[in-house]
């Protein structure tokens, strides 16, 4: 069966902490492609000076050159806050998905944790496969999620990711990633204060944020 993985998420910007976690699922879970789908734009951001096309821009400037990633443009060209459980429908609806194919949604141990927060959350298991990434700050025991989502962990988790190659949704696994504390809020601070984000994201988005001139107090105004 093939199996595709879907990485959702803010990418504000994006950084090797995302392009780790991505490369090493691909490797781990044996999927066949990661497809990013940078989220829509929600009606207040924490930086209104970044646009959606910008995000997706340094998306495709960080995945260049890797081609088992792919990126959906559809949350973007939407122009409105996005939703997991939507956009997963959307996914299954397009016929070259359909019903059948397995999808791995990944996840960061941050956002598994305030899963229950997600619109129709329940519905996520219903549509795809969970592979949750150890992140420095977080853990992933059942007894520290919230209730209804450890009861779920404990009755859908999996040790061995070819459950994720028998059926086209419903299992939670691990992404055993080497774990990397970098988040976007840090690389926005570093950038406002005017220090060095080198080496915590790819130089070409680098290049790409200082010839717009993203995240500066400037720009922040
Ligand atoms: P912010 O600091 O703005 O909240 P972020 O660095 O968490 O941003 P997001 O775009 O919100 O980045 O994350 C998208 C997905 O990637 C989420 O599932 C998140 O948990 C995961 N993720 C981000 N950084 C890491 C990391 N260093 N290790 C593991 N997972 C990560």
């Amino acid at each position: 069966m093939s199996v595709l993985g879907i990485f959702g998420g803010t990418f504000d910007p994006v950084h090797f902490g995302h392009l780790r976690l991505a490369e090493e699922a691909l490797d781990a879970l044996r999927l066949d492609e990661v497809r990013w789908i940078p989220a829509g734009q929600p009606a207040l951001r924490d930086t209104p000076q970044v646009t959606g096309a910008q995000r997706l821009a340094m998306i495709q400037l960080a995945v260049a050159g890797n081609d088992r990633f792919s990126v959906d443009s559809a949350e973007i060209d939407a122009a409105r806050p996005s939703f997991t459980v939507p956009t997963l429908e959307r996914l299954r609806a397009d016929e070259k998905v359909g019903c059948e194919r397995s999808l791995v949604l990944l996840l960061g141990a941050d956002a598994y944790a305030r899963l229950t927060d997600w619109h129709r959350w329940p519905a996520l298991f219903e549509l795809a496969h969970l592979a949750i990434a150890h992140r420095p700050g977080y853990t992933i025991d059942a007894a520290d999620l919230p209730a209804a989502l450890a009861d779920r962990h404990r009755q859908r988790f999996a040790t061995d990711p070819r459950v994720l190659h028998s059926a086209p949704a419903g299992a939670v696994v691990l992404v055993p990633m080497e774990p990397l504390a970098i988040s976007a809020t840090r690389i926005r601070a570093l950038f406002l204060n005017d220090n060095s984000p080198r080496y915590l994201l790819p130089d070409s988005v680098i290049a790409y944020i200082q010839a717009h001139r993203l995240y500066t107090k400037d720009s922040s105004l």
